[in-house]
């Protein structure tokens, strides 16, 4: 349905270029939902702009549905409304002065062919109840929750029936609580209308719920794409562990490898990770990852046990979060408000189980 390949983007400032896409390529299939997420500036929105015409790259090539509508060599640059897609920005876009049946009525009152009056209002009926505010048709779109103008500007960007939808960071102006309920609800959505769509997005939470695939990117280039269960459980670098939310990250060198144990130098110790398969070898360097949640805390010493201090405590409702010292390196372990407590000071010793454990050898893992 699209395919983005070796897509740049520089921007000229006066401090000289941005490059804020250099060199990107990906794809989304028919039906499929692909996230794009990276921390700010890494050329989200840029990605997306481009897609929707709305900035000249300045290499590469974009298709839609098997048609080139920009191509560098080709000096191919199909304008914004001819090509099939609607695009939802974070700002909603949509118009104060109109009713709610207006903004989404608009492009098919503007657009070509002409749609008939009795049709656009059929069109629209439909629209406004698949993002569920069918009874909000006459209300103006000044009175109007945030929520709620998100929906309009869904409903006006699905009444064109686009080959593609390209969605800004849609729910980010809503607060915490609506974004939880209206992602798993534009979840649904893009299923039921198996849309093919293009989301951008900074939320780790947001990108796992609603993508077939995420695309994760920094400074312009794409870092691994995957389904979003394997990308957060197999990272492919210390940026993406980082990002995933991984939580502990140790440099190591492998120093043996056996019985289906590979074991890591780290700074504080040997650390024993399960073999998953993963090509690395004796004497290479090794990134070793592992979730505050898979480690634990006792008082006294186990196999898998590094002696450690306690340095802080948080309480996250139903979890603690403990800072500990082992050694140089901090770890951060989290544990059930049911276990036994731990305070700062206390020296104890901080587990860590190598079925926890994974190991990142730093290669790439774009595909
Ligand atoms: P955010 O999540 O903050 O929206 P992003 O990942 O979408 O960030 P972009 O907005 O695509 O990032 O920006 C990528 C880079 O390009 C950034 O360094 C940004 O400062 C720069 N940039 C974006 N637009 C312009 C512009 N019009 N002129 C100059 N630089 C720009």
């Amino acid at each position: 349905m699209l395919k983005v390949a070796g897509l740049f983007k520089r921007y000229k400032t006066d401090r000289g270029d941005v490059r804020a896409v250099n060199g990107i390529d990906f794809e989304v299939a028919e039906g499929e939902v692909v996230t794009l997420l990276g921390p700010s500036g890494c050329g989200k929105t840029t990605v997306l702009r481009c897609v929707a015409g709305l900035e000249e790259p300045d290499g590469g090539t974009i298709d839609i549905d098997g048609v080139t509508v920009y191509a560098h060599d080709a000096k191919t640059n199909t304008p914004p409304h001819e090509r099939p897609i609607s695009m939802v920005f974070q700002s909603y876009a949509i118009w104060p002065h109109m009713s709610v049946y207006d903004n989404v009525a608009y492009p098919l009152k503007v657009g070509k062919p002409k749609v008939s009056k009795t049709r656009i209002a059929e069109r629209v009926g439909e629209a406004l109840s698949l993002v569920r505010i069918a009874e909000l048709a006459d209300r103006s779109a000044t009175m109007l929750s945030g929520g709620q103008q998100q929906r309009v500007a869904v409903a006006r960007a699905l009444i064109r029936e686009p080959k593609l939808l390209l969605l800004d960071e849609p729910l980010s102006n809503l607060d915490a609580k609506l974004r939880e309920e209206m992602r798993l609800e534009f979840k649904q959505l893009f299923r039921n209308l198996n849309l093919s769509a293009v989301y951008v997005t900074h939320d780790l939470s947001e990108a796992l719920v609603i993508s077939d695939r995420v695309v994760v990117m920094n400074a312009g280039t794409v870092v691994q794409m995957g389904p979003p269960r394997e990308v957060y459980s197999e990272p492919c670098n210390r940026f993406v562990a980082d990002f995933m939310g991984a939580g502990n990250v140790m440099d190591g060198v492998v120093e043996s490898i056996d019985g289906g144990r590979v074991n890591v130098r780290v700074a504080f110790g040997l650390v024993g990770c399960a073999d998953t398969g993963r090509s690395v070898a004796v004497g290479s360097r090794a990134i070793v990852a592992v979730r505050p949640e898979s480690l634990t805390l006792s008082r006294t010493p186990s196999v898998v046990g590094y002696p450690c201090r306690v340095e802080t405590d948080v309480f996250l409702g139903s979890m603690v979060e403990y800072v500990v010292r082992v050694d140089e390196e901090v770890l951060r372990v989290r544990m059930p408000l049911t276990a036994e407590p731990f305070a700062p000071g206390d020296e104890v010793h901080v587990n860590i189980y190598p079925e926890s454990c994974l190991i990142l050898s730093g290669e790439s893992n774009v595909g």
